[in-house]
């Protein structure tokens, strides 16, 4: 056989690959909506460059609603099978960012504040707002086949008829009544609390003046809004729900040939490590906060955050690591479940890195039954009776206060330091070595040099204990931390470097 010169086989193989790529998912935006205006936005094309369906789909037109545009932020990335997919996931991005339903350029004009009321209508043909109008020009030269709005509402539409929380609204058509009943019907087989179900409302569809009304009733498009809730919900499920009811779609009108709903992140790409945070049962609003706002200020790292739902391998193989934040180890790890920490385990036994914070510390721990039993540390937390106060718990030792904390000299190639800094500290685990000898021991990266305790009994017990170890796990590793960097003023750092510590090693 005649030998291709290399060169030549490198440009083919180049060639190829640029052709499968221009029809899949990109990172970089097709365009910007208001370009160059505060408002800015950007929108993408995937394109399978196959017949088949136009389909927009938009997220955050309502600021205060961050599940639609995370949700569509993650479609963006799904990979299409025919037709044509179009995303804007943060349609109103000012909004988001304040944390508003508004759109505060207009935040004090009652009748135009609503981005979702400035769309054309019979009495007013045109868009009403300058980000309505970049939003119509849009959607009217991409002429789509379907319109999915994604939102989420303050209570549950089933327990609340003054929200449309959770509900998926629409006007009927043959089409259309039996797309909706299929995303329906996929999404409450996730939902098992029955006052929590989604709905069909069809019974006046899209409220006029929205995207979606506007686009049915001006270019024909077939139009649903899909609506998830905050109240009680996590992102995570929130998100998922989307997803569901979204991938359910794609499948029915031939867009995709398979379920996506468990896509979440972009594909790997060595330059950002991509982090998978546990938001669910058992962990704090503030802490996942605090997480939000590191991860997004640097684009090394990509944050998704996941559920027990999302601990299954078609999930965990999108991330290099697993985070698990403050707040209640116990309600985590039960959250979880057996079979959810299996997959855990078996994700760190295949290489991927693992980080507990505080709570997310006790979960890594082998000490208890509801434990992760990654790291082989036994947790300081006797119950003990005290004279004249009764019963009491060791873990406890009060309110969030500050403690000092050393890096080890061993740890200076990790954090780039080796010195005594104040954390903020709020009943993380005192540990010591475990009892699992199947693990091995770990090494302290980091040790308490000061103390905080309520009881007696807890005197003396953490000074000089590690504030941070860490230990191989299979072909992975495990880091927990006891302290609070994240919400230490100039420690954050630390938690990205814990994180770079256990991204997966190049083989
Ligand atoms: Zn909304």
């Amino acid at each position: 056989m005649r030998s291709i010169p290399k060169l030549r086989l490198i440009a083919f193989t180049t060639l190829i690959l640029g052709l499968i790529s221009s029809t899949q998912a990109s990172d970089q935006p097709t365009g910007h909506l208001g370009k160059g205006t505060i408002w800015e936005t950007p929108w993408y094309t995937i394109d399978s460059g196959k017949e088949g369906p136009t389909v927009i789909v938009t997220g955050g037109i309502h600021g205060n609603e961050p599940a639609g545009a995370t949700a569509a932020e993650q479609i963006r990335h799904w990979d299409i099978d025919a037709g044509k997919l179009i995303v804007v996931p943060k349609v109103n991005r000012l909004g988001l960012t304040a944390e508003t339903r508004w759109f505060p350029p207009e935040r004090n004009n009652r009748p135009l504040r609503d981005l979702n009321r400035n769309f054309p209508t019979k009495e007013n043909p045109a868009p009403r707002t300058p980000l309505a109008t970049d939003v119509w020009k849009l959607v009217e030269s991409t002429k789509p086949d379907y319109v999915v709005d994604l939102h989420e509402g303050f209570d549950f539409h089933i327990a609340n008829s003054k929200s449309v929380g959770s509900s998926i609204i629409f006007a009927k058509s043959n089409e259309r009544t039996e797309l909706a009943n299929a995303m329906h019907k996929a999404v409450n087989k996730t939902v098992t609390d029955k006052d929590r179900k989604i709905v069909l409302l069809s019974k006046s569809g899209a409220v006029n003046g929205s995207l979606v009304r506007a686009c049915q009733d001006r270019l024909n498009a077939s139009g649903f809004i899909l609506e998830t809730t905050f109240k009680d919900q996590p992102l995570s499920l929130r998100t998922r729900q989307h997803r569901v009811m979204v991938s359910t779609l794609f499948q029915k009108i031939g867009l995709i040939d398979q379920d996506q709903s468990h896509r979440v992140a972009p594909s790997k790409d060595a330059s950002v490590i991509q982090i998978g945070m546990y938001d669910s049962a058992g962990a704090t609003g503030n802490g996942i906060k605090n997480f939000n706002k590191l991860f997004n200020s640097n684009n090394q790292f990509n944050m998704t955050q996941i559920g027990p739902a999302d601990m299954i391998p078609e999930v965990l193989n999108q991330f290099d690591v697993l985070l698990f934040p403050g707040g209640s180890g116990s309600k985590q790890g039960k959250a979880i479940g057996e079979k959810g920490r299996d997959e855990i385990r078996k994700f760190g036994e295949e290489g991927g890195g693992v980080v507990g914070v505080c709570a997310g510390a006790y979960l890594c721990s082998s000490h208890y039954t509801w434990s992760l039993n990654m790291i082989n540390s036994a947790v300081f937390n006797e119950t003990i009776e005290i004279p004249g106060v009764g019963r009491k718990s060791m873990w406890y030792r009060g309110k969030s206060s500050q403690v000092e904390m050393e890096f080890d000299q061993s740890a200076e190639p990790i954090f780039n330091r080796s010195d005594l800094a104040k954390v903020r500290y709020h009943n993380g685990p005192i540990v010591s070595k475990g009892k699992n000898t199947s693990l091995p021991d770990f090494t302290a990266l980091a040790w308490f040099r000061s103390e905080v305790a309520k009881y007696e009994p807890q005197k003396g017990t953490m000074i000089d204990t590690p504030a941070i170890i860490t230990a191989p796990y299979g072909k992975g590793r495990v880091l927990c931390i006891s302290p609070h960097p994240e919400s230490t003023p100039g420690l954050e750092p630390a938690i990205l470097d814990a994180i770079k510590y256990v991204r997966p090693q190049e083989k």
